[in-house]
């Protein structure tokens, strides 16, 4: 007999007869007080857990760092502000959130392709570390600093000459638009040099979304060994080492979890060399997905069930336009199902059911969960979406069809 392959236990979210608690409390009565449904809900208890995890795992001197990117709901940056050692942001917006946050300045660095120039002269202002990517906005930078009388901290975004191997999305190794090539890295340093900028140190992002430590491990070793060779081209000690991150966390039947006990005890014996090789250095780990998905939860309501050619459909009123990940559109090649219960009812009564939770949009893409185990649910129930957390609500085209936009809870 084939068994089928299933997602890996929900282990954040308690159940208590037979309903999902979220914030401490049973979800319909969360819903209640949200005032209403679709929303997103984001567990701070498992935020705070996740970051402890991760100090425990990873060596002591190793710098946590949020990539905001992957929800950048202020409660939840503030909520991060006070448990992480620094932010990480690509536009003027998300710089505008956490600067409203304690995070000091010195900790706040900015990355990303194509940034303009009014987010360039904030970024100066603010006084952040700006990651260059690529030689004319080094130029741009160096020509706001003579304007401006300042001296920009700059770190070069290095596109490596590796990849960070099994990864849900490369953004490093090959032809890519983020970062200067390794190869191209010394005279881009060496230019440096006759500019009024403060050479602060390197980036290094390999890739996003690996669940295999074999792989992150590889890549790690790989990055210091890359950011020693590129050393021997500063025009000053190196004071940050972005080493990247790629955490990633399990979303589709049969992942498992990253073993993150495995990478800390390999970084722990990077450490004595690197520091040795950059005793002025902050060794940074940059994460988004890893520190804030697993927390969060995508709840809607069933409005309507209906039957078509012996399929069973849930109808919500949530859907794609709201959660483009969870409906398969974003970035992956072929479709698999988030993890999806009814969450007022999480086990059924009798026989388990195959049912298809899907949106109000007018589209076949406006799916949430294809034939999974859901047929228990009726017209009113609360249907959950797990690993909600990042990549949710902000990577959806919320305009689409022009329903409302969901709240979003930090519980
Ligand atoms: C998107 C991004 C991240 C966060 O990626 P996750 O997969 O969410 O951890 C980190 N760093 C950079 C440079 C990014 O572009």
């Amino acid at each position: 007999m084939n068994t089928p392959v299933r997602h890996a236990p929900n282990d954040f979210f308690p159940v208590v007869e037979n309903e999902l608690q979220v914030g401490g409390m049973p979800l319909s009565r969360l819903a209640e007080r949200v005032g209403g449904t679709p929303f997103y809900a984001y567990d701070r208890r498992l935020i705070s857990e996740r970051v402890a995890r991760l100090r425990a795992a990873l060596p002591k001197e190793i710098h946590l760092h949020y990539a905001i990117k992957a929800n950048p709901m202020p409660a939840v940056v503030q909520h991060l502000a006070g448990l992480v050692d620094g932010f990480d942001v690509a536009s003027g917006g998300e710089l505008k959130t956490v600067l409203d946050t304690v995070m000091s300045p010195g900790q706040i660095s900015f990355a990303g392709p194509g940034k303009s120039e009014r987010e360039l002269r904030q970024a100066i202002a603010a006084g952040i570390v700006i990651n260059i990517e690529s030689p004319r906005e080094l130029e741009r930078i160096a020509a706001i600093a003579s304007a401006t009388g300042t001296r920009p901290q700059v770190a070069v975004r290095v596109n490596p000459d590796f990849e960070l191997k099994s990864s849900g999305m490369k953004m490093g190794g090959g032809p890519k638009q983020f970062g200067i090539d390794a190869e191209r890295v010394p005279d881009v340093l060496a230019h440096m040099r006759a500019l009024p900028v403060e050479f602060y140190g390197f980036h290094i992002f390999s890739g996003s979304q690996n669940l295999k430590a074999e792989a992150i491990m590889e890549a790690q070793r790989n990055t210091l060994d890359l950011a020693r060779r590129l050393a021997e081209h500063a025009p000053a000690p190196v004071r940050l080492l972005n080493l990247g991150g790629g955490f990633g966390i399990p979303y589709f039947p049969g992942e498992q979890p990253l073993d993150l006990a495995e990478v800390g005890e390999h970084l722990a014996g990077l450490m004595p060399d690197a520091r040795r090789d950059f005793p002025q250095a902050e060794f940074v780990i940059e994460l988004g997905r890893y520190l804030v998905g697993e927390a969060g939860v995508y709840v809607s309501r069933v409005v309507d069930q209906k039957e078509s050619r012996g399929q069973v459909f849930l109808v919500t009123d949530g859907g794609l336009h709201h959660h483009l990940a969870a409906s398969g559109n974003f970035g992956q090649v072929v479709r698999k199902n988030y993890p999806v219960v009814v969450g007022n009812r999480v086990e059924p009564d009798g026989e388990v059911l195959s049912a298809s939770a899907v949106g109000p949009l007018c589209t076949p893409l406006d799916l949430l969960g294809d034939r999974m185990n859901l047929g228990h649910a009726q017209v009113g129930d609360l249907i959950v979406v797990f690993q909600s957390g990042a990549y949710g609500l902000t990577a959806s085209p919320t305009a689409f069809l022009g329903h409302p936009v969901p709240v979003e809870v930090l519980v």
